[in-house]
Order: C-alpha cells, then sequence, then structure tokens
C-alpha cells in the first residue's frame, strides 16, 4: 500500500487532524494508497512556509539561468521516472497506460520549455519621452502562487502551474485534485531530489472546499492558479478577491467541432471520435458538439456509429483496452443525470446511454459510448459540459449559420474546423470566439503555444510566452539622470 503524506516547509508531514484519505482504482475500487487529508491549518501553515521563503529573497534573486537549471533537473527526474510516473497516473485515472506515457512525455516538455525560457526575457529599454532620462521594463515574480489542479490530468495539469511559477522565481503551494493526487506527489519528491531552498515548493492534499479554498482566500497569497470546472471557478474568483490576488482561471469548455461537406471525410470521422471519447471525454477541449454540414449529415454520422460502437473498454493496463473508465461514481451519476437530461429534452439517442453489461466492467465507473442526434442549439445536453463519453450532432447549411451555432455557448475554449477550403476555414475561424482552434485537426496542444478560454472557459493563459509572464509582475523602472529641482512650489 502506498502512503503518502504533505511537503510543507521541506518537510513530510501528517495532516493536523491526522485523517488519511484513501484512493481508489476508478476500473476496479480496490484501494491503491492512502494519502494525509489535510485541513485548512496545514494550508495555512504551507502559506507560511511560501511566504517565508520568498520574502527572504534567497529564490527570487538567484540568476534566472541557475532557476532554469533547477526546472530542467526536474525534467531530468521525471524523464528517469516515467514509467512508474504513467503506471501511478494509470492507477490513479482509470486511463490507458499509453495515454499515461503520453503525457508523461508531454509533461516532461513543459518543464523543458519554461527552464529554456527562463534566462530569455532580460527586460525592455524603453524609449523615454523626458529628455536626460532612461526607462526599462523588467519582470519579476509574482509572489507566493496558490495552484489548484483537477483530477482528469492530474500532472499534466499540474505541470503546467509548476514549471512557469518556479522558473518566473515564485514559490508555490500546490493542491492537486483529492481524489488523483499520486503523480503531483511524486513529483514533489523529485522536486525535493533536485533540492529547491526549503519553503519554495510546498504541496498539500485535501478537499477543495477547506484547503483549495484557504489558498484563493489567503491574504498571504499573491496569485490563485486554478484548472477545473467554472462553478469552482467563480467560488476562487470571489475568494481572491479578499486581497485582488492574480487569478489565472482554465475552466471547461462545449467545444464544437465542425466539419463541411468539402473535408477529408474519412480523416474527420476518424478525428471526430478521438475528439470526443478519448479519456472518456474527461478532457476540457473534448469536440462533444458535433456540427456537420446537412449535405453529409446522414453519411458521417452513420459512419461515427460504426465505429464508435466497437470502443473497447477494459483496463487501461491492457493493451487492447481503448478507454478506460470514468473517474468516480459521483461523476458516472452526473453522466447519467445528463443522459435523461437529453432524452427528456428530446435528442435522439442512437447509441449508448446506459452503463456497459460486460461483467468484467461492473466494478468500474464505466459508461458506454454514447451519441444524441437532432440535438438543437437550446438543449441542455448541448449547452453545458457533460464531461463523459457524450457527443451531441447537429446539422447546419451555411457559415453564417455554423458560426452563430459554435459561438452560442457560454464556453469558449477550443474547437475544429473541416474543410479542404483553406480561405474559409481562415472567415470562419476568424469569427469563432475560442481560445484554440484546429484547422483540419483536433486536440494538438504543445507548451510553446498559449492555452486558454474565451468567454466562461477561464482567464488567462497557461504554457507558451505568456503562461510564464502571467507568473510576473511588470515593473518599470525609470532614471534621470541629470536631476535638477523643479521648483513647482516656489
Ligand atoms: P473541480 O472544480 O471539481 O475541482 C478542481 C480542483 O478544485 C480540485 O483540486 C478541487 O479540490 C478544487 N476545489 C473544489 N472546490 C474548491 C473551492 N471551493 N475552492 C478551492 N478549490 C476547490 O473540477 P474537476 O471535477 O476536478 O475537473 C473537471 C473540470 O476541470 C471540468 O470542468 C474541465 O473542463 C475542467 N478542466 C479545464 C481545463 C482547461 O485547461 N481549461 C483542463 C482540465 C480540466
Amino acid at each position: 500500500m502506498i502512503n503518502k503524506k504533505m511537503f510543507i516547509n521541506g518537510e513530510w508531514v501528517d495532516s493536523l487532524s491526522k485523517e488519511v484519505r484513501e484512493i481508489i482504482n476508478p476500473y476496479n475500487q480496490e484501494v491503491i494508497a492512502k494519502v494525509s487529508e489535510g485541513t485548512a491549518q496545514d494550508a495555512k501553515l504551507a502559506i507560511l512556509a511560501a511566504r517565508k521563503a520568498f520574502d527572504n529573497g534567497d529564490w527570487a534573486t538567484i540568476p534566472a539561468y541557475e532557476r532554469g537549471n533547477m526546472v530542467n533537473k526536474i525534467a531530468d527526474l521525471i524523464e528517469r521516472d516515467k514509467a512508474e510516473l504513467a503506471k501511478l497516473e494509470s492507477l490513479d485515472t482509470g486511463k490507458t497506460l499509453i495515454e499515461s506515457k503520453a503525457d508523461m512525455e508531454d509533461i516532461i516538455g513543459v518543464f523543458r520549455y519554461f527552464a529554456g525560457l527562463a534566462d530569455k526575457d532580460g527586460g525592455e529599454i524603453i524609449e523615454s519621452p523626458i529628455p536626460n532620462s532612461k526607462s526599462r521594463v523588467v519582470r519579476e515574480p509574482v509572489g507566493v502562487c496558490g495552484q489548484i489542479s483537477p483530477w482528469n490530468y492530474p500532472l499534466l495539469q499540474a505541470s503546467w502551474k509548476i514549471a512557469p511559477a518556479l522558473t518566473a522565481g515564485n514559490t508555490i503551494v500546490i493542491k492537486p485534485s483529492e481524489i488523483t493526487p499520486l503523480t503531483t506527489v511524486k513529483v514533489t519528491e523529485l522536486i525535493e531530489e533536485v533540492g529547491f531552498p526549503k519553503g519554495v515548493v510546498n504541496l498539500v492534499l485535501g478537499p477543495g472546499a477547506t484547503v483549495g479554498n484557504e489558498l484563493a482566500v489567503s491574504n498571504d497569497v499573491d496569485l490563485i492558479s486554478f484548472t477545473g470546472g467554472i462553478e469552482t471557478g467563480k467560488k476562487i474568483m470571489q475568494a481572491a478577491s479578499n486581497n485582488v490576488k492574480k487569478i489565472a482561471l482554465e475552466l471547461g469548455g462545449k467545444n464544437p467541432n465542425i466539419v463541411f461537406a468539402d473535408c477529408d471525410f474519412e480523416t474527420a470521422v476518424d478525428q471526430a471520435l478521438n475528439a470526443v471519447f478519448f479519456h472518456a471525454g474527461q478532457v476540457c477541449s473534448a469536440g462533444a458538439r458535433l456540427l456537420v454540414e446537412e449535405t453529409i449529415h446522414d453519411k458521417f454520422v452513420e459512419a461515427i456509429l460504426e465505429r464508435a460502437k466497437r470502443i473497447k473498454l477494459g483496463n487501461g493496463f491492457d493493451e487492447d483496452t481503448q478507454s478506460g473508465p470514468l473517474i468516480s461514481a459521483e461523476h458516472r451519476a452526473k453522466v447519467e443525470k445528463y443522459i435523461e437530461i437529453g432524452k427528456a429534452e428530446g435528442a435522439n439517442l442512437v447509441l449508448g446511454g446506459k452503463r456497459p453489461e460486460d461483467p468484467e466492467l461492473q466494478n468500474g465507473f464505466f459508461y458506454l459510448p454514447t451519441i444524441f442526434i437532432d440535438c438543437k442549439s437550446d438543449m441542455r445536453i448541448v449547452q453545458e459540459e457533460v464531461f463523459g463519453p457524450v457527443l451531441t450532432v447537429e446539422r447546419f447549411s451555411s457559415e453564417e449559420e455554423v458560426i452563430q451555432l459554435a459561438n452560442d455557448t457560454i464556453y469558449g475554449l477550443a474547437g475544429a474546423v473541416w474543410t479542404n477550403d483553406s480561405r474559409k476555414a481562415e472567415r470562419v475561424v476568424s469569427k469563432l470566439r475560442i481560445g484554440t482552434v484546429w484547422i483540419n485537426d483536433f486536440h494538438p496542444y504543445f507548451a510553446q503555444a498559449p492555452w486558454g478560454g474565451y468567454k466562461q472557459s477561464g482567464l488567462g493563459r497557461e504554457l507558451g510566452k505568456t503562461g510564464l509572464e502571467e507568473y510576473t509582475e511588470t515593473k518599470h523602472i525609470f532614471e534621470n539622470i541629470a536631476p535638477q529641482p523643479l521648483y513647482w512650489f516656489k
């Protein structure tokens, strides 16, 4: 049995309450680990440690190049232990091992990318309009960063926060989702091995409403970065207003996947499946909302159905498994509630809509790939994020109509356009109110490009140069090189 604690001020500690939480494998509900169940008081201690480590100035003022080297060493150790990390991620989330292995490669890339940026921004000289003066702009760390991550890509989402924050010279308190903490704990062990100064990196575990809330509300935290659901995001925004801390929010999506009749049919069908059923649909950028041009609609739906019904559910450690379970009983209940809503709204259920009957899958939180056709834009099943293997299909017959439909949700995270007419693609893309648009592809993201949402999908950007800038304050330094009295006041 794996037993894990929290990491506060350079020490592995139990929760002050001494309580522990059992971590469950969603494939079979077996207990895979016991971890400390932190409290708000534990979070306060972690924040205090991060505050002291920031305020003593040792970390923020070491040369940026050195900080980059240390962040790069985290990547080296993840590379060394990636097989173990991938296994832990699959045990904790139920996702296939092949997906977890790919996640680890992405995570290594994230640490290396930010490490490489550490010493690339030496500030900017400003052409001052005032005679005999020099003006420049420098970037400095924000301070103590609270970081809260979700359960769907536990370590990947944490890496998008940890790597830029440390590169920029901040100190951090990270809180992974209480149901999937294991890989974040393991990486904290690796961070300890690299040898960051005491208090620079702190890990707290436990529920969002207590431990997470303390990070959002505390006057000693300068920035809160959150990835998770929209309702939680709103609570965090409110709590953060306490001391007007900086906020970064990566929230949900209801992402349109737009298929024009002049697309490459076979590829668009294939990728429409990946778009929505990858990781059982538990992906913020899932293409859960398929918009198909009227003239190919029936043929397209038929082709998708044919393949979706063959998706092999199972143990993520079996090589022939294509999709694992949902994360928890609670989450499956939420997905099931949406299926009932969809049916009641008159959407036409043509696949799935129930749990699998396979006896081998009865202990896991499995749900069959599900497709609704004849959907209308005002249905809740089309508007709200289900975060499961559920596809809604709508028809359209013009560019104007599909742009209007695609933009008609509160979200604006990601989406795709499939067409072989590049001018049409550009026209449509320019009108979509979303943060990432793919043309003739779905899902690519990488450390070099910014990630984040328009509208209620979030605030700010992770990854890319912007992802580093979010963890910096901008300071303008003005120097008068020939100071004289002004005699304004005679
Ligand atoms: P969630 O909002 O339930 O929880 C996310 C994290 O917030 C967890 O660590 C949780 O403990 C914590 N939390 C919960 N209540 C809190 C509170 N009151 N104060 C502070 N922290 C609190 O989300 P989830 O179910 O873990 O993740 C799924 C959601 O995350 C989906 O909506 C998905 O779209 C979104 N997501 C977005 C992105 C993105 O890049 N935009 C990426 C991954 C996931």
